[in-house]
């Protein structure tokens, strides 16, 4: 099947072809055709499938075919919500690239950046915005951007949104958006609360799926390295420098974790960066480009710094610690095999995390196998110890977010009760406040 026999038009074809795709994905041959008879869309889509493609062809082809004329600045007709700015970033791409032959205009817009070139960009008007839903009510309360023209609105990675306590910012924006439009939700996952807003907010959708849920990308080798937590840095060190491995991706549980392994491996010689929430969006945006383009080999991240990091043909994911949310795991590892390439994910696994490791195999529905590297065989005297998930429980506290904690409408565990070690500070109590992602107030679900 072509792109061509879905309908597209031919500067769309065009432009995906050189973009070098030849063939539509699952979820591009299942989508579009619907996108484009102008029907409501529920994806159930994993990373990596194509489904940004998968709703922006289709996209700008219906703002094509139902382009009015209008007088002054054009209106703003298609929005699409992404819960993070690199996604943001990367949906705003995607769409100059795939809509390059067209006469459309598109920008993006996202916190941690000043607002007021944003400003400019809105006020000559554009027909497509691509926005995180903080910076987008920001706009709309200085009134440099006007949602009432509204015909296609898209939210992308809606669970992830849901996580990361978006919801009322949501539910904002659907008040200034007209009643009558086409919408399109994407999700990985289908949680109680997902479907909720699904059903307020769709309209006989057509349901599209392209992976069973939380079943990890199948083009993805996974292994287990065990090894003792204090040689976790040398065996990383080793593995990249053995394999002789060129652009590596490397995840771990804190903030600090990343800053501290970044300037490890720099001292061992291996170019590296740290990308996280407390970076500046400047230095995280120069961290990704260099990473992208060769000139930093390691690429060291936490989890929601590296939603939606998008490189194409990423080959090794490293966990270099288990993230504490089994789910993240399969987020994490979705960084490699994209669109059918082949990927690696290595965990290197301490004592400490073999709870977590099991939970993840629970979720994934397989054993992940185990490799021990000759010279860093664990010790096995070493006993486990409560593992240290940084300042405010980190992914734990964003998780729970507007929502109470009841996030994925799976059976969450009990977590673990530990007394805080003493001289630290407990973690935040259950009404303390923190910034999420966007700089905007959640309330934490500790
Ligand atoms: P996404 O799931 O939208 O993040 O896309 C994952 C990756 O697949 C991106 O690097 C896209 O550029 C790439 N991609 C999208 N559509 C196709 C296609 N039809 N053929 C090959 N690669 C694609």
């Amino acid at each position: 099947m072509s792109f061509e026999s879905l309908g597209l038009m031919a500067e769309l074809h065009r432009a995906v072809s050189e973009k070098g795709y030849s063939e539509p994905t699952p979820i591009q041959k299942q989508a579009i055709p619907v996108v484009l008879e102008g029907r409501d869309l529920m994806g159930g889509a994993q990373t990596g499938t194509g489904k940004t493609a998968g709703f922006t062809l289709p996209l700008l082809q219906r703002l094509m075919e139902t382009s009015q004329p209008h007088k002054g600045r054009r209106p703003l007709r298609a929005l699409v919500l992404t819960p993070t700015r690199e996604l943001a970033a990367q949906v705003a791409e995607s769409v100059r690239d795939y809509g390059k032959h067209l006469p459309l205009r598109s920008t993006v817009v996202f916190g941690g950046v000043s607002i007021n070139p944003q400003k400019q960009k809105l006020i000559k008007g554009v027909d497509i915005l691509v926005a995180t839903p903080g910076r987008l009510l920001d706009h709309v309360s200085q009134r440099s951007v006007d949602l009432s023209k509204i015909d296609i609105l898209v939210l992308d990675e809606a669970d992830r949104m849901l996580d990361m306590g978006f919801i009322h910012d949501i539910k904002k924006v659907l008040a200034l958006v007209p009643k009558k439009k086409q919408t399109l939700l994407f999700s990985a996952t289908f949680s109680s609360e997902i479907k909720k807003l699904a059903n307020s907010l769709l309209n006989s959708p057509a349901l599209v799926e392209v992976a069973r849920q939380n079943a990890a990308t199948d083009t993805v080798t996974q292994v287990i390295h065990p090894v003792d937590k204090s040689r976790k840095r040398e065996l990383l060190s080793y593995l990249i420098g053995s394999n002789n491995w060129q652009q590596v991706l490397v995840f771990t549980r804190t903030k600090h974790g990343a800053n501290r392994l970044a300037q490890q491996l720099e001292k061992d010689g291996i170019s590296a960066a740290a990308i996280h929430g407390n970076k500046s969006q400047g230095a995280r945006t120069r961290a990704l480009a260099d990473f992208k383009s060769g000139a930093v080999r390691v690429l060291v991240a936490t989890d929601i710094a590296a939603r939606g990091i998008d490189i194409d043909q990423l080959p090794h994911v490293v966990n270099y610690e288990l993230p504490n949310v089994a789910e993240d795991y399969v987020h994490r590892i979705g960084r490699t095999g994209r669109a059918g390439n082949e990927g690696e994910a290595m965990s290197l696994v301490c004592v400490d995390e073999l709870k977590l490791l099991k939970d993840i195999e629970k979720l994934i529905k397989r054993d992940i196998p185990q490799s021990v590297i000759e010279g860093f065989e664990p010790d096995p005297s070493i006993k486990a110890e409560p593992i240290n998930r940084g300042r405010g429980g980190q992914r734990g506290g964003a998780r729970g977010g507007q929502n109470g904690g009841q996030n994925s409408g799976q059976k969450r565990r009990p977590q673990a009760r530990r007394k805080p070690a003493a001289g630290k500070n407990p973690r935040p109590g259950k009404n303390a406040r923190r910034r999420n992602n966007n700089g905007n107030q959640v309330r934490n679900a500790a």
